[in-house]
């Protein structure tokens, strides 16, 4: 067993940031009591230990929470604030949230399984990052007059929603949180957030962060529980009026159903992927073509919605890239998240480890050449740990190159011409991200234009930030985060004209 003590420290500190968030939703300003008290067992990835236990949310309190959300949205203590003076209160969100850095670090860290060097030095930050973008495009986003006669004015103006449910999932719970949180707020809705039963710290602690900063009560409410239950009652609330989701098409199919049998409430989409990198043999660089295209999948222990799952080679460099890409993960090692050294930590539950790990036996009874990894780890920690893995020559028709495994599983095909990348790049039915390496810019332009997704990297994995837009075509889903066009959808278009007597 592995000597632990070093992390006496930071596992105390943690002890004492989960006991100071109770089994209670966050609702009107403050964690609140409910009705029946049921509860869920909140455990780490890490080690399989229980951390704290999170509120099992229904109907009842997803009711209050959306009542008070629509309370606070219609006295218009937020939407009406001047656009200088909300941007001040979210600003100072966002530096009281820098000043509780660590404490989100390490909350994030225990609750996903991921490494701690990941926390503080992606999520925690880009979160932090991304309240600010949109709190200084506040008083910077402007309506627009009309080309009307001169006997009239007319202008349209963008009117917040109102009341906003937030559904995320567990891979980036606080990052992908705030990709639709900020906006919304900036906007000036009120929300009902409903973080996933896997990893629901850090949206309770963001938003008695969001008190301490001055957000008036109400404005951010956080419901925990079970997606067939607290989701379900806010995707079928009738005073909600947009569910900005990211996670699993299944559960998007049912947002869908639950909107057109309740109100006809938008719904937006941020669904899975089964992304596309492919290295053309113009690209000379074959080293960081490979350490990218490992990272691009093994990254957060391959769950990322945009992980680059299926690598594409030209035939003529397939043999190299591939010995090039398997050293990279052969000197990856699953370790403990909490450690500082570690860069792949635990996914993200037993049940979820099972399910890749099921994958990977599906290669292996299909006959499918297991390059490296394929095996469980450190299942000594009692933790969710397994090896990066690469399957190789793996059919563009094959299950494993069409579903999404959401594992440190990488497949890998070789392809020999242009037409038959673009083809094998375009045949699934998602169409999040797509990537390449290439020497010829006409060829990168060209892919460009003809890739089906709604981000195309080009001689680097995962090149942007928060001011290019997030979001997929197809099956993918539809609506965007990052950018100043996430502010679009939670508001509306209202078209006003005056006419002068
Ligand atoms: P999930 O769909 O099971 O859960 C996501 C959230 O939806 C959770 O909060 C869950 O409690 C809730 N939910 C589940 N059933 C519900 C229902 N019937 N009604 C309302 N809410 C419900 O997904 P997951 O397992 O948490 O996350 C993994 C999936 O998310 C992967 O498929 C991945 O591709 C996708 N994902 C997509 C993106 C993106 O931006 N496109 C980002 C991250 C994850």
């Amino acid at each position: 067993m592995a000597d632990t003590s070093h992390l006496q420290t930071p596992l105390a500190r943690i002890a004492e940031l989960a006991a100071a968030i109770p089994p209670r939703p966050f609702i009107d300003g403050a964690f609140r009591p409910m009705a029946n008290d049921k509860t869920l067992d909140n455990v780490s990835p890490r080690n399989g230990a229980q951390i704290n236990r999170i509120a099992r949310c229904d109907v009842e309190e997803v009711d209050r929470a959306v009542a008070c959300a629509k309370a606070a949205f219609d006295s218009g203590a937020w939407r009406g604030m001047a656009p200088h003076a909300r941007k001040q209160l979210l600003l100072r969100f966002a530096s009281l949230m820098e000043e509780q850095a660590e404490e989100f670090a390490l909350l994030e860290c225990i609750d996903t399984g991921k490494p701690i060097s990941a926390t503080r030095s992606f999520d925690v930050p880009q979160a932090i990052n991304t309240l600010r973008y949109y709190a200084e495009a506040i008083d910077k986003v402007y309506g627009e007059v009309g080309a009307s006669p001169a006997s009239r004015l007319s202008y349209a103006v963008h009117d917040p929603l109102g009341v906003i449910g937030v559904i995320v999932p567990w891979n980036f719970p606080l990052h992908l949180a705030m990709w639709k949180i900020a906006p919304a707020l900036a906007t000036g809705n009120t929300l009902v957030v409903k973080p996933s039963e896997l990893t629901s710290l850090s949206a309770l602690k963001l938003a008695a962060t969001a008190i301490e900063a001055g957000i008036p009560a109400g404005v951010l409410n956080i419901v925990t529980g079970l997606g067939h239950e607290a989701g379900d009652a806010l995707a079928r609330h009738m005073d909600v009026q947009l569910i900005a989701f990211t996670g699993s098409e299944r559960t998007g199919r049912q947002l869908l159903r639950a909107a057109a049998e309740s109100n006809l409430k938008r719904v937006s989409l941020e669904l899975g992927g089964k992304s596309p990198h492919i290295v053309f043999a113009d690209w000379s660089d074959l080293d960081k073509a490979a350490e990218q295209a490992a990272w691009g999948i093994f990254y957060n222990q391959g769950q990322v919605c945009t992980a680059g799952s299926r690598l594409l080679l030209e035939r003529s460099i397939a043999d190299a890239m591939l010995d090039r890409v398997i050293a990279v993960a052969d000197a990856i090692r699953p370790g403990d998240p909490l450690d500082e050294s570690t860069s792949l930590g635990a996914l993200s539950s037993k049940g979820h480890l099972d399910a890749v790990m099921a994958q990977v036996e599906h290669a292996r009874s299909d006959g499918l050449r297991i390059a490296c990894g394929g095996e469980i780890a450190r299942a000594e920690s009692g933790g969710y740990y397994m090896l990066p893995t690469i399957i190789a020559d793996v059919p563009p028709d094959h299950p494993l190159a069409q579903d999404e495994i959401f594992g440190p599983v990488l497949c890998v095909s070789a392809f020999d011409n242009d037409e038959e990348a673009l083809a094998i790049a375009n045949g699934t039915r998602f169409g999040l991200a797509a990537g390449l390496w290439t020497a010829n810019m006409t060829r990168a332009h060209r892919f460009a234009d003809a890739l089906v997704a709604g981000m195309v990297w080009i001689n680097g994995w995962d090149s942007c930030d928060i001011t290019m837009p997030f979001g997929g075509f197809r099956q993918s889903g539809y609506g965007r985060d990052r950018s100043l066009h996430a502010m679009e959808k939670y508001c509306d278009l209202k078209a006003v004209s005056y006419t002068f007597a």
